[in-house]
Order: structure tokens, then C-alpha cells, then sequence
């Protein structure tokens, strides 16, 4: 069967188990593509440079916006994050899918700027349970804890206008269901 390197998009509110997921499913899929995205929030306890994102002040996150090097970027909860097309298109170009964990906003952007980009939520069980895993990660304090927990209200309402909705219960079961959507999207040569 022959495949079609795709551009997929996972978003769902902070705290959900977007990181999770995608990197279970990149465990079994070496051959997915990496991007890197470009923020200009602080880098937390080892987070690399270039690895996790590009960490870059707001002078440079603008002047990258206006030499239109962005795919998608968007305000989220008090910093810019924003994708660069360079990163995606040496993925695709190579044959490579690409997954990109983005926020509402940036992920229905890309619907617009990439039409044939396949949008995939991720759906907590509940909203307790969302925050618990928000609260267990310890990675935020709790002023970041009560925005991400407001903005998640807002980004659940989005959920409807994605492709695919994935409720991440059970980690594998989720994850299995993730594989199966990229191999159906990647099966269908870009016709869906
Ligand atoms: P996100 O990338 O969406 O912000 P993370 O991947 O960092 O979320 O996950 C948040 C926390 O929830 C982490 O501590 C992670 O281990 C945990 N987690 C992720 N998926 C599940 C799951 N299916 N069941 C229980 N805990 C989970
Ligand atoms: P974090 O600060 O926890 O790494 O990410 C916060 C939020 O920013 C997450 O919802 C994540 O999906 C989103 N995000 C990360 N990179 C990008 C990006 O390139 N574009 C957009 N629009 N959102 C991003």
C-alpha cells in the first residue's frame, strides 16, 4: 500500500497528555518527522535550546513573523509559540509526516494556511481528572496552573471543528488510536 507523508496537528488542553501520546507513538514511528517550534517563554529545568524550542526574545519571535517564517503562531497562555514553515517542509519534502502539538488557535490556522492537514483533540475523561494530571506534571506554579485550567474551558469548545477527536483515557488505548489515525490519513494519499 503506498503512503502519502501528511501533516497532522494535535491539540487539546494543557495538562490533556498531547506530550504523552505523541511520544509513545514516536517510540514506534522513528520515521516521523521533527519539528521544532519557536516560543518565547522562559525554558524550563532541562529544556534545550533547539531541541525542546527555539527560545527566542519578542524583538526576534516579531521579526520572524514579518519575514512571514511562520506556518502558524499564536498567543498562548502569555507567550508567542509559533511554527516555522522551514521545519515542516524539510519533513514533508523528505517524505517525512510531521506531528505538530499546537495550541486551538495555531492548529486551526494551519486548516487555513495547509488545507490538506489532518486535525487531531485530545479530550480528557474529565475535567478533575485534567486537572489533576495538570497539577501531578509539578511543572507549572499555580497562577500557571489556574490560566491553563481557564483557558481549557475555551480550547474544549474547539473540539467540534477538528477531524478527529481522541479521548486519551487509557494511555495506550489513546495511543493506539493515534497510530490508527495516522495510518488511515497516510493510507489515503491526501484525498480526505
Ligand atoms: P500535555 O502535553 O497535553 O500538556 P503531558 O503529556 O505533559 O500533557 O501530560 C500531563 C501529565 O499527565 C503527565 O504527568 C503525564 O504523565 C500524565 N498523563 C498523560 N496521559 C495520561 C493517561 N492516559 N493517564 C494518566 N496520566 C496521563
Ligand atoms: P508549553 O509551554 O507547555 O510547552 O506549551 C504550551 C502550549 O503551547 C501547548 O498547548 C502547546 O501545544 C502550544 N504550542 C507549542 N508549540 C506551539 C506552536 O508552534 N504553535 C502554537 N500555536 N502553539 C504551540
Amino acid at each position: 500500500m503506498s503512503r502519502c507523508a501528511r501533516l497532522f496537528v494535535v491539540s487539546g488542553p494543557s495538562g490533556v497528555g498531547k506530550g504523552t501520546l505523541v511520544a509513545k507513538v514516536r517510540a514506534n514511528r522513528p520515521q516521523l518527522g521533527l519539528t521544532v517550534s519557536a516560543t518565547t517563554r522562559s525554558p524550563r529545568p532541562g529544556e534545550i535550546d533547539g531541541e525542546s524550542y527555539y527560545f527566542i526574545d519578542d524583538d526576534e519571535f516579531s521579526r520572524r513573523v514579518e519575514a512571514g517564517e511562520f506556518l502558524e503562531w499564536a498567543n498562548v497562555h502569555g507567550h508567542r509559540y509559533g511554527t516555522l514553515k522551514s521545519e515542516v517542509q524539510k519533513n514533508l519534502d523528505a517524505g517525512r509526516s510531521v506531528i505538530l502539538e499546537i495550541d486551538v488557535q495555531g492548529g486551526l490556522n494551519v486548516r487555513h494556511a495547509f488545507p490538506g492537514a489532518v486535525l487531531v483533540f485530545i479530550e480528557p475523561p474529565s475535567a478533575e481528572e485534567l486537572e489533576r494530571r495538570l497539577r501531578g506534571r509539578k511543572t507549572e506554579d499555580e497562577a500557571a496552573i489556574e490560566c491553563r485550567l481557564a483557558n481549557s474551558r475555551k480550547e474544549m469548545e474547539c473540539a467540534p471543528l477538528y477531524d478527529v477527536r481522541i479521548v486519551n483515557d487509557d494511555l495506550d488505548r489513546a495511543a493506539d488510536e493515534l497510530e490508527r489515525t495516522l495510518d488511515s490519513y497516510e493510507s489515503d494519499g491526501g484525498t480526505n
